[in-house]
């Protein structure tokens, strides 16, 4: 499942480098998540909120949809370019302002009501946000496919916009926290377990609030919007905002003796990191008891689908089934922000492969010791994390050969299966674990690599 980062052009403050009390710059995006506790009016009011986002999402990319064919069609009736009907504004802007005049009743294609009214009759039991953002979402997957066709994207073609199905699309919407420096926070804990949201009130949630409530306190965090989402029976939301950065010791590599290390991500453990002169400097063992869940989660599938539809059974069977997801969720997280947080912590400069390149072929090898999702994910942990401490993030060229070069005398095999464990080198006799050899490859790996580079290949 892809995470869309959630920045919104619509910001307050976004000019101005914000600061804590005591004068630290807030430069560190980061993201607080907590489970909800609701009851069942909560919960079918965040259902209407999630509703009212669908609905606005798929009327902004209804209405492109509809203009683009319109234009189409009358282009082939032969009607010159300057007398079509013109064509929408894709801005971010021009969404929000229609969107409010659609559902207020101020704009000519607004709904009538039964009593002659225009616009959404419920439109107030709804935060107005929720519309606003779903229009930002709408305006930003139409400039991602508008960028994508025309090339200037980086990553895989991103298709036109879908309309968000009620059934099949997880429900979700975004709450904005608007407000100006030197006031509260209308997202903020109200308890050592509770939290405030714009419109929505007080809501309960499983973790503790201590360390977003402190850091509210103190300044050190600004709170830009609250994203929900009801996935696997319950609730989550994500607070996202700036936090302020580490104190200065902690974002410098000066005083870390570890050098520069290269990562591979194998089978038989979850990492292996080593240095350019061949040692290995850990090896990162894939947790036990994510294989375990991994194996329980294909059990309570199978189990799954012998139940009959409609069953008691089955209920019970899903609801089995969603639970182990959910921990296999959480232990593949957790996993992830280990690894990525020692890599970014202990060394002074990673180097990784380049896991997310488009039409790349697929790191058959990573498959099972982490989910072909979590590429993307790794890479954008890494990224962030090595920024906050300083340490430099080195991506290889997607052509490097980290398996398959010699990491004793340089020379690249034309081709290695995926099923040999252990390198061994024809020409100077070098024999090693395929994945310390990768990972030794990496740590060598200069910047400046190119594809057409001079290497000894043997067959
Ligand atoms: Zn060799």
């Amino acid at each position: 499942m892809r995470v869309m980062p959630l920045v919104d052009e619509v910001r307050v403050d976004t000019d101005a480098v914000l600061m804590s009390h005591t004068g630290v710059p807030l430069t560190r995006p980061t993201t607080f998540r907590f489970t909800l506790d609701v009851n069942s009016d909560q919960h079918q009011k965040l259902m209407s909120y999630a509703g009212s986002f669908r609905l606005a999402y798929n009327h902004q990319i209804g209405r492109v949809k509809a203009n683009l064919a319109q234009r189409a069609a009358e282009k082939t009736y032969g009607i010159a370019d300057a007398d079509l009907t013109p064509a929408l504004s894709w801005s971010k802007v021009s969404f929000i302002n229609h969107m409010n005049a659609w559902k207020n009743g101020q704009d000519p294609t607004s709904p009538v009501n039964d009593d002659g009214t225009r616009g959404l009759s419920w439109r107030a039991e709804v935060s107005a946000d929720v519309f606003e953002t779903a229009s930002v979402n709408a305006a930003q997957a139409l400039a991602n496919w508008k960028t994508s066709k025309t090339a200037t994207r980086a990553g895989k073609p991103v298709g036109f916009p879908r309309f968000k199905s009620k059934h099949k699309s997880i429900p979700v919407f975004r709450l904005r926290a608007k407000y100006s420096e030197g006031t509260t926070s209308p997202v903020r804990p109200t308890g050592p377990k509770s939290i405030r949201f714009p419109k929505l009130g007080e809501l309960t949630v499983r973790q503790g609030t201590k360390q977003l409530r402190r850091m509210l306190a103190k300044g050190r965090f600004r709170v830009y919007a609250a994203a929900f989402r009801y996935e696997h029976g319950r609730w989550l939301v994500s607070i996202t905002g700036v936090a302020a950065q580490f104190h200065p010791q902690r974002r410098t590599t000066t005083g870390r003796h570890r050098p520069r290390a290269g990562v591979d991500l194998g089978v038989k453990t979850l990492a292996v990191v080593a240095d350019e002169h061949g040692r290995v400097l850990d090896t990162i063992e894939g947790v036990k008891a994510l294989q375990h869940a991994q194996a329980r989660l294909k059990l309570a599938g199978q189990r799954y689908s012998r139940t009959k539809s409609n069953s008691t059974g089955r209920v019970k069977a899903a609801r089995r089934l969603g639970k182990i997801h959910r921990r296999v969720k959480a232990l593949r997280a957790a996993v992830l922000h280990q690894l990525t947080t020692q890599l970014a912590q202990g060394y002074t400069s990673v180097t990784v492969e380049d896991l997310n390149a488009a039409g790349m072929v697929r790191n058959r090898r990573l498959a099972r010791a982490v989910s072909d999702a979590a590429f993307g994910e790794l890479r954008r942990q890494l990224e962030y994390k090595c920024s906050w401490y300083g340490t430099d993030l080195v991506i290889a060229d997607r052509w490097y050969p980290s398996s398959k070069t010699c990491s004793g005398c340089g020379t690249v095999k034309a081709d290695l299966s995926l099923s040999e464990r252990t390198y061994s080198c024809t020409v100077c006799g070098l024999v090693l674990d395929r994945d310390v050899n990768a990972a030794i490859n990496l740590a060598k790996y200069a910047p400046n690599f190119k594809k057409s580079q001079p290497h000894l290949v043997v067959a």
